[in-house]
């Protein structure tokens, strides 16, 4: 097995100079976004106030399935991409299966995990758009160490609101931000309205991602030449991670194989995009060898909103200042237990996955969290990386598999997404190693209540 090849890496020249805009080839495309008050369908327009001009552009781009990587934002993936595509040997033989699997390792970038992708863009495009100020949300911090990053970069003022059970657990990510020179403000905060009137409701309340949107987007809304970003859920995000697809296919085609299943962790959806969409588009065309691929969205049974959520409109914020998104939902102002994937932590699911899962183009599956840290241990041990807790559920997926294929004998070719490494998670990795992790679990009547309560186009 030693002359066998390990790694695939891509010369720069490779790295994808267009993103993957699967909009464009959905059979059935999203239902549009409405305006919260209103309810009237959304135009890139509307967006404006909130978001970049071009990534506004792009959230509701149906038409174009290519979308030019200004050149400005591939100089700057070429410091950590292409990542390599990895043959998990070591995984294969800890579970005896005659399975190939593979990973894109996104760890590799230089915060950790894959959200630098669209942090880049997203800050590159304000900067070009004359913005001084960008403002965002983190959970575990990884979108907002990014963010903070990347505004750096182009020397613009971030200010980044976190989940304050994140802020509390993780409080190297917010060193990370600071680094970077970031404002990082525990949410809920008495800084904004939203954040006022959650904790006078609830003055324990530990945070959502939900809540620190709300705080985020408020304070963009109210502080001039000032954008919000997001670091999931959106089209545009999905889009920009698409990299990670496209280079995983060439990485592939090197390998010599092509993904029975491709899988990811799901919070909003960007990884799973990211990695998905760019081998969609050939069952979408119907290949011959190609048509076949499964794609397996792994969530926390915690926050199950692709597997036991609803598909309607919905607030993207615990507020409601969001549009309304066509979207598997748990209801806007569900408080998901304080599980250690924060960036899992999330109540609703992409427009665009949320589509495809209608549609039958992909599956979902829901990972307890004990089996979450299982996965993570075993995959530590045999591959040397230490997985973000949000990541070991695409490992957990991928050993569920892995080990079927074990009883049918079958030597299917699995694909995941290692969306993150877990270095700065420790603290979770501590709790499982001393028997303090638990897995938490919601009935039915809790959910439906959640989701009846919350619906914003009943009267
Ligand atoms: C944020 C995050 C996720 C979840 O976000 P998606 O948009 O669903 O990809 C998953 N893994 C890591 C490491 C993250 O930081």
């Amino acid at each position: 097995m030693s002359d066998k090849r390990k790694r695939y890496l891509l010369d720069e020249e490779e790295i994808p100079r267009f993103w993957y805009n699967i909009q464009a080839d959905m059979p059935n495309k999203p239902q549009p976004p409405l305006n919260p008050r209103t309810k009237a369908p959304l135009s890139p327009e509307d967006l404006y106030p909130i978001f970049s001009k071009e990534c506004s552009n792009q959230e509701l781009n149906q038409t174009d399935a290519w979308i030019e990587i200004p050149e400005e934002v591939r100089e700057k993936y070429k410091y950590y991409r292409s990542t390599p595509l990895v043959r998990a040997y070591g995984l294969e033989k800890a579970l005896g299966t005659p399975a190939h699997i593979y990973f894109k390792n996104e760890s590799v970038s230089p915060m950790g995990s894959h959200k630098l992708n669209s942090a880049i863009p997203q800050a590159f495009y304000c900067k070009q758009e004359g913005v001084t100020n960008i403002t965002t949300e983190t959970g575990a911090g990884q979108w907002g160490a990014s963010l903070s990053y990347a505004a750096s970069m182009y020397g613009l003022e971030a200010a980044v609101y976190q989940v304050k059970v994140s802020y509390e657990q993780k409080p190297y990510r917010r060193s990370m931000m600071q680094t970077f020179g970031a404002t990082v403000t525990a949410s809920p905060s008495m800084s904004t309205r939203a954040g006022k009137d959650i904790i006078t409701r609830n003055p324990n309340y530990q945070g959502s991602l939900g809540t620190a949107i709300s705080e985020a987007v408020e304070l963009a809304t109210t502080t001039p030449n000032c954008k919000y970003c997001l670091g999931s859920v959106l089209n545009h995000v999905a889009l920009h991670q698409t990299v990670i697809g496209l280079e995983a296919e060439k990485q592939m085609e090197m390998a010599g194989e092509y993904p029975d299943v491709v899988i990811a962790c799901f919070g909003g959806g960007s990884n799973f995009g990211g990695i998905s969409f760019p081998f969609m588009r050939h069952k979408i065309a119907g290949e011959p060898g190609k048509e076949h691929t499964r794609f397996v969205a792994a969530e926390p049974s915690s926050c199950p909103k692709l597997t036991r959520g609803v598909f309607r409109y919905d607030y993207g914020d615990e507020a409601g200042y969001t549009p309304l998104l066509p979207m598997f939902t748990l209801g806007h102002n569900f408080s998901p237990a304080n599980i250690h994937a924060g960036g899992l932590r999330y109540h609703g699911a992409g427009v665009i996955v949320s589509q495809l899962l209608k549609d039958g183009l992909m599956e979902a599956v829901d990972i307890p969290q004990l089996e979450s840290f299982d996965a993570g241990m075993l995959f530590a041990r045999a591959e040397g990386i230490i997985p973000a807790p949000e990541s070991a559920h695409a490992i957990a997926a991928t050993i569920r598999e892995a080990l079927k294929a074990k009883e049918t004998g079958e030597e299917k070719v699995i694909l995941f997404n290692l969306s993150g490494h877990g270095l700065v998670d420790m603290s979770a990795y501590d709790k499982y190693l001393s028997g303090d992790l638990q897995n938490y679990s919601i009935s039915d009547e809790e959910l439906a209540g959640n989701i009846a309560e919350t619906d914003p186009l009943q009267p």
